[in-house]
């Protein structure tokens, strides 16, 4: 075991995003970009298209009166134009407000105003009525750009369309030629790139300030780890307003390959077939969800194709084994391998378009037993693993060099070690973030004076530098769509709302939903049941009961109502008994102890998530 491994030496060639986009259009103007759908078709826009477009954002934002390091929203989904505007703000020499679509009114106007953004791009007339709503909440904000539709009426003033600023910009540009460059070319590695919100324990996202020198930073880190090469085509759906996301769009712009983007999920298994791209990253959800209806498939194909396939994987799992330890099949083993590819590791092939090189995955963990299948069936998954706070790329296992179960190597130019009294991952790069939005407490809490930064996590360096992942110290979940979720902000909201409730766990942390486990209060419910015709019933059948079931489950729907859709509660089970001290479940100043709650009661919990996970 290692406790600490210093950082690989490579040369940082990158000053700005926006230098490197420039440089990227001089280098290959003609060669495709991007690649996105409008209705069944795919249509490309080469590096030099794609810069006249940014260069008219840049000067309608401009135009509005856009001065440097001010903060503008993006309230729209993953979809090329996203990159674009992106790219516009930052060569404008403002800074991007990332926003969830999916985020509520109330969240949006928080970090809208949190952030002073002074424009917002949204995506649809959705998006618009939902800011309008809350429009008195953001004072700073002026100016609403609409992506898709027009605008109403009501509106007239405060919203724009896209093509309108874009009008807007090239009449600036007529007037003066230089506006962008000169914007472009005052932008240093010190200035405040972009604002993305991330969940804190207490329910309140916290802004995490990334500068022009930490996207400068993983852009070269990503060229230098090798992944990916220009010839590369590479799906790109996570959402953009999360650091996985958004990353990515750094090492684009260095290694200049093509991107086809297109954030609708449903869409993703349809359009893999038709873009054929070589490279995908992805949170560990998609993962299961591809693995799951691969097996219930073979499953629901009798009981020959079940057997076949489970040949199949037998004879794939000894072939990863092999390949794990450096070694190539050979013989017996190799001959199977090539039959079972035939029968079956080449349909799932098939399902990414058949070109798929690598995927990479994070924001959570992977299991290694979906690793594995993956690797069986030849398809290498590569698990890397980093925070918002620190770009997102820190560690990834490589293409040549991997350890399933692991997080792998750090990237070029980042440091790691334990802190030697619980094993927290404390990481140092130019990629760590310059602190949380106007909250120097919690910077302060999480940033050491000599740049470290506390992520939080807890982990394990083995003898050859890979990482693993193996506790969280913070108390948040992750969900496996890579989504944190604040658990007791929501069990207060829960506890707030219905006057029944004893005590609410959320669970959801590498699963695909969020559960609650939930304790009656005894006094109150009792009451009710003697008007629910529950007399004379105990605790326990009351607690069994479809009639507390129900009553429980319209209190949990008003507080879904008011969560972000991953944070809602899908479902849920009361315990036969409240929890107590006695039995462990309580501290002695009455906090729920979380993990041996979920310990004790891990088979409700199982079963609320049964058909998650297939078998094998
Ligand atoms: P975020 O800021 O949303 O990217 O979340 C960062 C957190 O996600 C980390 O602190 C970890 O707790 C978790 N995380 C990200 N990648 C992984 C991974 N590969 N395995 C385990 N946890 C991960």
């Amino acid at each position: 075991m290692a406790t600490s491994t210093a950082p690989e030496a490579f040369t940082r060639t990158t000053s700005t995003i926006p230098a490197l986009f420039l440089e990227r259009i001089g280098k290959t103007p003609d060669r495709e970009a991007y690649r996105y759908p409008v209705g069944d078709e795919w249509r490309s826009l080469t590096w030099k298209a794609a810069g006249a477009r940014v260069k008219a954002l840049a000067a309608g934002l401009l135009s509005l009166g856009l001065g440097r390091e001010d903060r503008v929203g993006i309230l729209s989904n993953t979809r090329y134009e996203w990159v674009l505007i992106d790219l516009g703000i930052l060569c404008a020499g403002g800074a991007t407000t990332t926003v969830y679509p999916s985020s509520t009114a109330e969240e949006c106007a928080y970090i809208l105003d949190d952030s002073t953004s002074r424009f917002v791009f949204a995506e649809d007339a959705g998006q618009v009525a939902k800011l309008r709503g809350v429009k008195a909440a953001m004072p700073k904000l002026t100016k609403v750009i609409l992506l898709d539709g027009a605008a109403e009426p009501i509106d007239a003033g405060w919203v724009m369309t896209l093509a309108e600023l874009e009008a807007a910009g090239a009449a600036h540009l007529a007037a003066t030629p230089t506006a962008v460059d000169d914007a472009t070319a005052g932008v240093t590695r010190d200035h405040l790139a972009t604002l993305i919100y991330t969940s804190g324990t207490t329910g309140k996202p916290k802004g995490v300030r990334l500068m022009h020198d930490c996207w400068a930073y993983t852009a070269d880190a990503i060229a230098a780890v090798g992944f990916l090469t220009d010839a590369d085509l590479e799906y790109l759906w996570l959402p953009l307003s999360h650091s996985f996301g958004k990353v990515l769009t750094s090492g684009h712009v260095k290694i200049g390959h093509t991107v086809a983007i297109d954030g609708r999920i449903p869409k993703l298994i349809d359009n893999l077939a038709v873009v054929k791209p070589t490279m995908m990253a992805a949170a560990p959800r998609i993962f299961e969800k591809v693995y799951n209806k691969v097996v219930q498939g073979a499953k629901d194909g009798g009981d020959i194709k079940w057997r076949i396939f489970q040949w199949a994987i037998g004879i794939g799992k000894q072939v990863s084994a092999a390949r794990q330890a450096g070694r190539e099949p050979k013989g017996m083993l190799a001959f199977e391998y090539r039959i079972a590819t035939k029968l079956v590791f080449s349909k799932l092939q098939q399902r990414f378009g058949g070109r798929l090189r690598l995927f990479v995955s994070g924001s959570a963990p992977l299991s290694r037993e979906i690793a594995e299948f993956f690797h069986a069936a030849g398809v290498l998954i590569v698990e890397g693993y980093g925070l918002t706070e620190s770009s997102a790329a820190s560690f990834v296992n490589r293409a040549d060099k991997y350890r399933f179960g692991t997080v792998g190597l750090p990237m070029p130019g980042t440091e790691v070690k334990l802190a030697p009294e619980d094993g927290e991952i404390l990481l140092r790069s130019p990629g760590i973030m310059r602190g949380y939005h106007n909250l120097p407490h919690e910077t302060a809490a999480t940033l050491t004076e000599d740049g470290w930064l506390k992520t939080g996590d807890i982990g394990e360096i083995d003898g050859d530098g890979f990482l693993k992942i193996t506790d969280r110290k913070k108390d948040l979940i992750k969900t496996s769509g890579g989504k944190y979720v604040a658990p007791q902000y929501i069990e207060g909201k829960i506890k707030a709302t219905c006057p029944f409730v004893s005590q609410v766990i959320v669970h959801g942390d590498k699963r695909n939903f969020c559960s609650a486990l939930v304790t009656l209060d005894e006094e109150a419910t009792k009451k009710w049941a003697e008007g629910a015709g529950l007399t004379g019933k105990t605790y326990a059948q009351i607690a069994a009961s479809a009639e507390a079931k129900a009553l429980i489950q319209t209190y949990i729907d008003q507080v879904n109502r008011e969560l972000a859709k991953w944070e809602t509660i899908k479902k849920f089970a009361i315990l036969p008994a409240d929890l107590t001290v006695e039995s462990g479940e309580l501290t002695p100043s009455l906090k729920v102890k979380r993990k041996a709650v979920e310990k004790k009661y891990v088979e409700v919990l199982d079963e609320m998530y049964q058909g998650a996970m297939a078998d094998v």
